[in-house]
């Protein structure tokens, strides 16, 4: 059990396999295989399925507005 890091010379530019179908990727839609897995993904962005902060001001809004009207 030798580490031999000389051995795995990483090329400068790593290939990563497609996000979408694990392809290689092509360096005309990098990171992705083809146009296609790149705009799946970002369908996927635009339709939420990302995990995707959200503002939580409208409950913040009716919580506070509830306690200003207790105090008058
Ligand atoms: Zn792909």
């Amino acid at each position: 059990m030798t580490n031999k890091p000389a051995d795995i010379v990483t090329p400068l530019r790593a290939r990563k396999p497609c996000p979408e179908c694990g392809k290689p990727s092509a360096r005309e839609s990098y990171p992705f295989c083809s146009p296609r897995c790149k705009a799946v993904d970002l369908n996927r962005w635009l339709s939420g399925s990302y995990a995707i902060p959200v503002r939580d001001d409208e409950e913040e809004d009716s919580t506070s507005s509830s306690e200003a009207g207790e105090r008058s």
